[in-house]
């Protein structure tokens, strides 16, 4: 087994995660076995608590963890999916530390950084691995941070252990100055120092950049930071982000590694044909539709990464180009809101938490319903329909959800209980908000003559989750004698998963996230119906 890792250098926001992804990708594509990890120096347990404006979108795993959204990158380009023990934070490796000393765990010692934090960090990345042939393990943030200094430390200290086989991958930008006109290295030069501070000497050394890296760069980058020239890898921009595996190890990032772990890389051939085959279709996309997203973190489009990879999925399949429009709905209201749905074929209305910019999320589900454009509600998106519906057409007035106001006819209301596994968890409005959401997988039970059991095509599904609040059930009669079917349910009949109208050409909201089970190989069944329907 080999570990991977892949640091960042000079800036963030480089792409380090599409990259580590595009790797684990590659090697996949070799027929390795491949493991992709993120390790994060930020303080917080999980991403689970901070806002989608600072930090995009929380990505939710199988089993329930609240991560960071490469891990989407890695499940969408690797086609695996990740589980809980695939992301770890300095803030959970600090709480994990801080739980022992108070257990005692460390019989009296003084507590620090080295060794007590670098082996809490060590142990995670030796940990539940499965005999992979590849561990690949992405370091968020830039060398140079001070919250990183222990995980490059543990990364030293693995690296200096002879029995351990590993390949160290930085990216960095080489800047092009327009004034000088050329390509700038030393930024480059400058983060290695960095690295090599912290005791780390590079592999492999990626070069984002706008404009292609001439030789004699690539040969300075070479002698000055030590690395063979064939391992300094250019990477350049993309087409599409589909296009960077493969133009990724046109450039030799595969083959450095593979040549610097000792393998021969013509005894492990690489098959891109279904990453050739799903960029063919990319290409030959023919029309083009408009898609409505009415959202409040609109500003920060990685807030809806997985969203976005899910339309533009549907649209591959569909052959048609997905444009989505983003509609803010705390600043677009009534009249204003509803002219920009007009050119619109489709309206979607996505996962959200709190009060803000609920009304122009109603306003266009309103929009959606009376006038048949198909429409699509995710989560939050599901409960603001069943609210526009129990307000508008079953006339309860009155008809909230408990998150924004108390009323009495909360047709969404707080979960306090409910089952995962053999065991019931429950919450109160007084919980912590970290990580007391019902997260995760859950199976739902869908009604054979529905058109949600068309469009996935058999009755048990299971989908993740992550949300506080649920559909009422004692509403559920009075939606059905208006048209309204909640055709998926827990298993346990308990609560409603999916709300479908009968009369509407596609109007489907899900208490659950399916864009986060959307991969471009393989896209999800909801999305891949709804554009179809769009398109119409
Ligand atoms: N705020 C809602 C809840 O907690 C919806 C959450 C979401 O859209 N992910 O139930």
């Amino acid at each position: 087994m080999h570990f991977v890792f892949i640091t960042g250098g000079v800036a963030s926001s480089l792409g380090k995660g599409i990259a580590s992804a595009s790797l684990a990708a590659l090697l996949k594509s070799r027929n390795f076995k491949v493991r992709i990890r993120k390790l994060d120096p930020y303080l917080n347990v999980d991403p689970g608590t901070m806002s989608p404006y600072q930090h995009g979108e929380v990505y939710v795993t199988d089993d329930g963890a609240e991560t960071d959204l490469d891990l989407g990158h890695y499940e969408r380009f690797t086609n695996q999916s990740s589980k809980k023990s695939d992301s770890i934070s300095s803030g959970k490796i600090y709480s994990t530390v801080l739980s022992k000393e108070r257990k005692g765990d460390y019989l009296g010692a003084t507590i620090q950084v080295i060794p007590h934090v670098t082996n809490e960090i060590k142990s995670f990345i030796n940990s539940d691995l499965k005999k992979e042939d590849f561990a690949i393990y992405e370091i968020g943030g830039t060398v140079g941070d001070i919250e990183s200094l222990p995980f490059l430390e543990a990364i030293r200290q693995i690296r200096n252990d002879k029995k351990i086989s590993s390949a160290l991958i930085h990216m960095t930008y080489i800047p092009y100055l327009s004034f000088a006109g050329e390509l700038k290295t030393k930024p480059t030069q400058h983060s290695v120092k960095e690295l090599l501070n912290a005791g780390i000497q590079p592999d492999i050394i990626m070069c984002r950049s706008e404009k292609p890296i001439d030789q004699e760069s690539i040969t300075k980058i070479s002698l000055f930071c030590n690395v063979k020239k064939d391992s300094v890898i250019p990477a350049l921009n993309a087409n599409s982000i589909y296009d960077v595996p493969s133009l990724y190890s046109k450039y030799g990032l595969d083959e450095s590694l593979l040549k610097h772990l000792g393998y021969k890389s013509k005894n492990h051939p690489l098959d891109l044909k279904p990453w050739y085959s799903l960029l063919k279709k990319i290409k030959n996309q023919k029309s083009q539709i408009k898609i409505a997203v009415v959202g409040k973190y609109t500003n920060l489009k990685d807030s809806y990464k997985s969203l976005s990879e899910a339309l533009m999925h549907g649209g591959i399949e569909n052959s048609v180009n997905v444009k989505i429009k983003w509609i803010n709905s705390e600043k677009l209201k009534k009249q204003k809101l509803i002219s920009a749905l007009k050119d619109c074929d489709g309206i979607l209305v996505p996962g959200g938490f709190g009060a803000r910019g609920i009304e122009g999320k109603i306003d266009a589900i309103k929009y959606a319903r009376k006038y048949n454009v198909p429409f699509f509600g995710i989560c939050l998106g599901m409960q603001l329909a069943v609210i526009e519906i129990a307000q508008n057409v079953l006339n309860i007035k009155d008809a909230n959800s408990s998150e924004f106001n108390q009323t009495s006819n909360s047709v969404i209301g707080l979960m306090t209980e409910w089952i995962k596994g053999n065991k019931v968890e429950k919450r109160s409005k007084n919980s912590n908000k970290g990580g007391t959401m019902r997260l995760g997988s859950y199976k739902a039970k869908l009604k054979r003559n529905s058109k949600i059991y068309s469009i996935y095509n058999k009755q048990l599904i299971s989908e993740r989750h992550r949300h506080r609040y649920e559909v009422n059930k004692k509403f559920i009669s009075k939606f059905n004698n208006k048209g309204y079917d909640f055709s998926g349910m827990s298993p346990d009949g308990l609560l409603p998963e999916v709300l479908e109208s009968k009369n509407h050409k596609w109007f489907i909201g899900v208490q659950y996230h399916p864009e986060l089970k959307s991969r471009p190989l393989k896209p999800h069944p909801l999305f891949v119906s709804f554009i179809k329907n769009c398109k119409k």
